[in-house]
C-alpha cells in the first residue's frame, strides 16, 4: 500500500498524546512534515512500516514521536531500539528523543556507539533505559556480552537503512533483527530501496505500510533560483550580507520553526532591518496586520514558517529566501511561489548545508529545473554598494537648503584642526558609516565554524564507518599540535572527571553541535570540576550560544572563555 499526503493534518490529528503535543509546541514545530503525517498514525497503531525518506525531511520525529507514544515509562526495559549507520546520527537521534520526551518523567534514552567508553554504557544500561539508539557493531558487542536485554522490545527502527547497507552493516542488522522478539514492530527508513534492503523488508516486516512522499510540481519560469552552499560564514551573517547587497523590495525568509521566526526577526531588527515574524502562534488579527504592513511597505522582511505563509500573495515580494531548506519538494515550490506574483519577476535563494545536498538534488529533480549555485557578495561588492548608498544620500542632502550653522562648523574645523575640506569630509564619512564601515573588516577564514556539522561527506565522518571494536585512541590521545596555538583560544566547559567525561565525548559533542571539524578541535584538558578545550579563534556568537546549551553526560557545557571569562566578541561583518 502506498500513501501520499495531500491534506494538511496538524499534529493534534495524529493521535499523539498531549505530553508530546506540548513538547512539540515548546520546540516550535507548527505542522507535521509529509513523512510525519503519513507514518505517525500507523506506527502508533503498531504497524510495520517502510518509509522512503532522507535526512532533512523530519524523519527522526516521524519514528521518535509514535514510538515514544507507545513507551511505558514505568516499565524498566528497552522498548525501542533504533539502529543508525553512524555515531553522529546516533547522538543526534537520541537527542531528538530526549527533547520530544521532555514531558515524560523518568524517561531515559541512551546512544550506544563504537569508540565510546564501554564502562559508561554498561553503567547507564544497568540504571535502566527505555530507548537505545545504536550503531550495529557496538550493539552486537553488547548482545554477545548479554549486557543488553531486548526481550521486552516493542519497536525496532532501522534508520538510513541504505547507508547501513553501504557501510557493510547489513549482516549485523539482520543478526540483530533475529535477536528481537517476534512480536516487535519494525519501522524501516531509507532514502532509496536497493534490492538487499527490499529483501530485509520482505523477510522481517509483516504487511508493512509503505510510505513514499511523491510530489509532482513545478516552479514559475519568471523566478530566478539560486542556492548558496553554507560554508565559511554562518547563515545569519550570510543573510545580512545578502540583505545589504540584493536589490529587494519585500522579502520572505522561510525558517522551520515558530521559535526561529521570532529569533531571526529579533536578530535582524537588532541589525537595523525592519523584519517581523509570521507564524501560526500569532493571532489572526496580528497576522493580517503584519501582512498589511508588508503590502504597504512599512515592513520589508517577513520571517515565516510554511504554514503561516501559505497562499500569501503580496506583489511587493521580490525575494524568497529559504534560510532553512524545506523538508519536501512541494513546500519548496509553495515557498518560491510567494514571489514572482502578478507577472513580476522574482528571485529565490536557498541556503543549503553540505549535508542537505541530497534534498537540493531532489528539489531539482521534482521541479525539473536546475538551481544555480551562487557565492555570497564579496567584500569589494560591499564596499561598492556602501559607497553608492552613501553618495546617493549625500546627493539628496546637497539638494536641501541647509542652514549656515553646518557650513560654519566646517569652516571652524578647517582653522581649528588645520585641515582641508576633503579631510574633514572624509572624517564625516567615516563617522556616518561607523555601523557600516565603507571598508568592511577583512574576513578571517572560519572554515571550522560553518553551520552544523556540515563538512565532510557523511560516510567520511570519523567513528561512523566501522564502529565495532571502537578504537578511540586517535581522539583520546594527544591532541597537541593539531593546530597552531596562535589560531586557537581556550574555553572552559562545565564537565570534568567528576562526570567521567572522555575527550572523545567532548569532541563528539562540539563537532556535532557547532560543526567544528574534529581536526580543528585542539587540546582538551580534563580537570576534576571542569575541562578546558582549545577551539579556533573567532567563534561566532551563534556557535557560542549553541555550545553553551549543549549537554555532555547530561550536564550543560556552559562554555565560557577560559582566560578572561568574557564571551567572544561580536563579529563586525
Ligand atoms: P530530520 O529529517 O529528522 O533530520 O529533521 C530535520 C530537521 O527538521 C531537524 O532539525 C528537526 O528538528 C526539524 N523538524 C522535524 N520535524 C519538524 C516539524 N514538523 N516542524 C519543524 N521542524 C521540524
Amino acid at each position: 500500500m502506498s500513501e501520499n499526503t495531500n491534506g494538511n493534518p496538524g499534529f493534534a490529528d495524529l493521535n499523539l498524546p498531549s505530553f508530546l503535543l506540548s513538547a512539540l509546541g515548546k520546540l516550535g514545530y507548527e505542522t507535521p512534515s509529509p513523512i510525519q503525517a503519513a507514518t505517525i498514525p500507523h506506527i502508533i497503531e503498531g504497524k510495520d512500516i517502510v518509509g522512503m525518506a532522507q535526512t532533512g525531511t523530519g524523519k527522526t520525529a516521524a519514528f521518535a514521536l509514535p514510538t515514544l507514544a507507545r513507551i511505558d515509562v514505568q516499565l524498566n526495559a528497552i522498548q525501542t531500539l533504533v539502529l543508525c549507520p553512524t555515531r553522529e546520527l546516533a547522538i543526534q537521534v537520541s537527542e531528538a528523543f530526549q527533547s520530544y520526551a521532555s514531558g515524560m518523567h523518568g524517561f531515559h534514552v541512551l546512544p550506544i556507539y563504537g569508540g565510546q567508553d564501554m564502562r559508561g554504557q554498561l553503567r547507564s544500561l544497568k540504571r535502566g533505559v527505555h530507548v537505545v539508539v545504536a550503531t550495529p557493531g557496538r550493539l552486537l558487542d553488547h548482545l554477545s556480552r548479554k549486557s543488553i536485554d531486548l526481550s521486552r522490545l516493542k519497536t525496532i527502527v532501522l534508520d538510513e537503512a541504505d547507508e547501513m547497507l553501504r557501510m557493510g552493516f547489513i549482516d549485523d542488522v539482520e543478526t540483530i533483527l533475529k535477536s528481537t522478539p517476534d512480536s516487535r514492530q519494525v519501522a524501516l527508513f531509507s532514502a532509496t530501496m536497493p534490492p538487499p534492503i527490499r529483501k530485509v523488508a520482505t523477510r522481517y516486516l509483516k504487511d508493512p505500510i509503505e510510505v513514499r512522499i511523491e510530489t509532482n510540481v513545478t516552479t514559475n519560469e519568471n523566478i530566478e533560483q539560486f542556492y548558496w552552499l553554507v560554508s565559511g560564514t554562518n547563515k545569519l551573517d550570510a543573510l545580512t550580507r545578502l540583505l545589504e547587497v540584493e536589490d529587494f523590495d519585500g522579502m520572505i525568509v522561510f525558517v522551520r520553526t515558530k521559535t526561529a521566526t521570532v529569533e531571526l526577526a529579533d536578530k535582524l531588527n537588532a541589525r537595523g532591518y525592519s523584519a517581523s515574524p509570521l507564524n501560526g502562534d500569532m493571532s489572526q488579527t496580528i497576522r493580517q496586520r503584519t501582512v498589511e504592513q508588508i503590502k504597504k511597505g512599512s515592513l520589508d522582511i517577513l520571517i515565516a514558517t510554511d504554514v503561516a505563509a501559505r497562499g500569501l500573495d503580496v506583489e511587493r515580494v521580490s525575494h524568497v529566501l529559504n534560510y532553512d531548506i524545506p523538508y519536501d519538494d512541494e513546500a519548496y515550490v509553495h515557498r518560491v511561489g510567494r514571489t514572482g506574483r502578478a507577472g513580476r519577476s522574482g528571485k529565490a535563494i536557498m541556503f543549503v548545508t553540505p549535508r542537505e545536498r541530497r534534498l537540493l538534488r531532489s528539489i531539482e529533480k521534482t521541479t525539473r529545473q536546475k538551481i544555480a549555485q551562487m557565492e555570497l557578495p564579496s567584500r569589494n561588492e560591499l564596499i561598492t554598494k556602501r559607497s553608492r548608498d552613501l553618495k546617493s544620500s549625500v546627493s539628496e542632502a546637497l539638494k536641501m537648503e541647509l542652514s549656515d550653522v553646518y557650513r560654519n562648523v566646517v569652516a571652524e574645523l578647517q582653522t581649528e584642526e588645520e585641515s582641508s575640506v576633503e579631510e574633514i569630509a572624509a572624517a564625516l564619512v567615516y563617522l556616518a558609516q561607523k555601523d557600516r564601515p565603507l571598508i568592511p573588516p577583512k574576513e578571517t577564514p572560519r572554515a571550522s565554524y560553518d553551520d552544523k556539522r556540515e563538512h565532510r561527506p557523511r560516510n567520511d565522518r570519523d567513528g561512523g564507518r566501522r564502529d565495532r571494536g571502537g578504537d578511540d585512541r586517535k581522539d583520546r590521545g594527544d591532541r597537541k599540535g593539531r593546530k597552531n596555538n596562535a589560531d586557537m583560544e581556550s574555553y572552559k566547559i562545565a564537565v570534568g572527571h567528576k562526570d567521567q567525561v572522555t575527550p572523545r565525548e567532548i569532541v563528539g559533542a562540539i563537532a556535532n553541535e557547532a560543526g567544528i571539524e574534529g581536526r580543528m578541535i585542539g587540546q582538551i584538558r580534563i580537570q576534576d570540576q571542569f575541562s578546558v578545550v582549545d577551539l579556533p579563534k573567532g567563534m561566532p556568537k551563534e556557535t557560542f550560544d549553541i555550545l553553551k546549551k549543549v549537554r555532555v553526560r547530561k550536564r550543560q557545557l556552559n562554555i565560557e572563555r577560559f582566560q578572561d571569562n568574557a564571551p567572544p566578541q561580536k563579529k563586525h561583518d
